[in-house]
Parts: structure tokens; sequence; C-alpha cells
């Protein structure tokens, strides 16, 4: 968790994007303040929540985006996507119209951010496995098919959410340097 005296090296935007109520805002607090809630509401006011990391002996800050109840189709704006670098695709492994949507977002970010950008999909609640109605293997294909990265995780146990993290944020390091 960040160390407010370090000099910033580098500051990589990440975006969360996905539908409603898969977890983004939990999978953001886990990462950002290592905190869950079950009733969280939407995130009201807060645009974005940052923490600071080392990699390869670099401090990264990074800069992750959450939207704010704006995941109706269309209504996430360009400037929520303006210098992104990195983006996490998520849904929720036991809904499956959440995954049956992921293609609609990938368009969306597609069309609004920089075509090199970085894109990790995540299948979230594994806690939640008996009511699973993605299979992993369907989501690793297509993410296969897409080249996008793929993890699942559970903001509520923070099982993979700090991976989740560190693979886009590596990656992202990797192409600046
Ligand atoms: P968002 O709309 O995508 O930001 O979703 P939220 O982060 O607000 O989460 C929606 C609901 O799912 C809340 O009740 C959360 O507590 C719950 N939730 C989020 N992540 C998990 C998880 O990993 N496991 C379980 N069981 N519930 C989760
Ligand atoms: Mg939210």
């Amino acid at each position: 968790y960040g160390d407010a005296s370090q000099k910033i090296d580098y500051v990589f935007k990440v975006v969360l994007i996905g539908d409603s109520a898969v977890g983004k805002s939990q999978i953001l607090s886990r990462f950002a303040r290592n905190e869950f809630s079950l009733d969280s509401k939407a995130t009201i006011g807060v645009e974005f929540q940052t923490r600071t990391l080392v990699i390869q002996h670099k401090s990264v800050k990074a800069q992750i985006w959450d939207t704010a109840g704006q995941e109706r189709y269309r209504a996430v704006t360009s400037a929520y996507y303006r210098g992104a670098v990195g983006a996490m695709l998520v849904y929720d492994i036991t809904k499956r119209t959440t995954f049956d949507h992921i293609p609609r977002w990938l368009d969306e970010l597609r069309a609004h951010a920089d075509k090199n950008i970085v894109i990790i999909l995540i299948g979230n609640k594994t806690d939640l496995g008996d009511q699973r109605a993605v299979p992993t293997e369907d989501a690793k294909e297509f993410a296969q098919k897409e080249g996008l990265f793929f993890l699942e995780t559970s903001a509520l146990e923070a099982t993979n959410v700090e991976e989740a993290f560190l693979t886009v944020l590596t990656e992202i390091f990797n192409i600046v340097n």
C-alpha cells in the first residue's frame, strides 16, 4: 500500500467496465484499500482510486477508474476511456447475461480507447462456485480468441485480485519500457 513520500516513476490509468453488480467497485476496494462490503451501493462522487506499487524497482501509481452507475449500454462516456492504458472487463460467474454482454463491452472499449490498451477479462465471485453459470473454459476460450488476459477472482475472498491488477500493470510496464 502506497508510500506517499516516494517519487512516482509512472502513472497508469486503468478502467473498470462491465455490467452493473458484477463486483467492479468491490474489486477496486479490495485492491486499493483491502476492504470489501457485501452491501455496497454504487460509488458516488469518486471517479478513481489509486495505489502505488513497485514494479521492477520503479514506483508505479495505478489510477483505477470505476463507473458510478453508468453501466447502461453506451452511457460510459469517452472521457472515461481517455488516456487509459489498461482495462478490466468484469463479469459475474453466476450470471450468464453478464458474460454474454462482454463482446458488447469489448466493442465499446475498442471504439473509445487506445488501440494498444491492455485488457484483462475477469470472472468475479468464484466464492459462489455452487451457483456458477459460466464455465471457466468458455471464458478462457473467448479471451484467447480476442487476445485478452483472463483470470477468475473473488473480491470477497481476495482471490486473484492482486494478481489481476499485477498482470495488467506489469504488461503495461513492459510495453512502455
Ligand atoms: P458493481 O456494480 O459492478 O460495482 O458491483 P459491486 O462491487 O457494487 O458489487 C455488487 C454486489 O456484489 C455487492 O453486493 C457486492 O458485495 C457483491 N460482490 C462483489 N464482489 C463479490 C464477490 O467476489 N463475491 C461475492 N459473493 N459477492 C461479491
Ligand atoms: Mg460500482
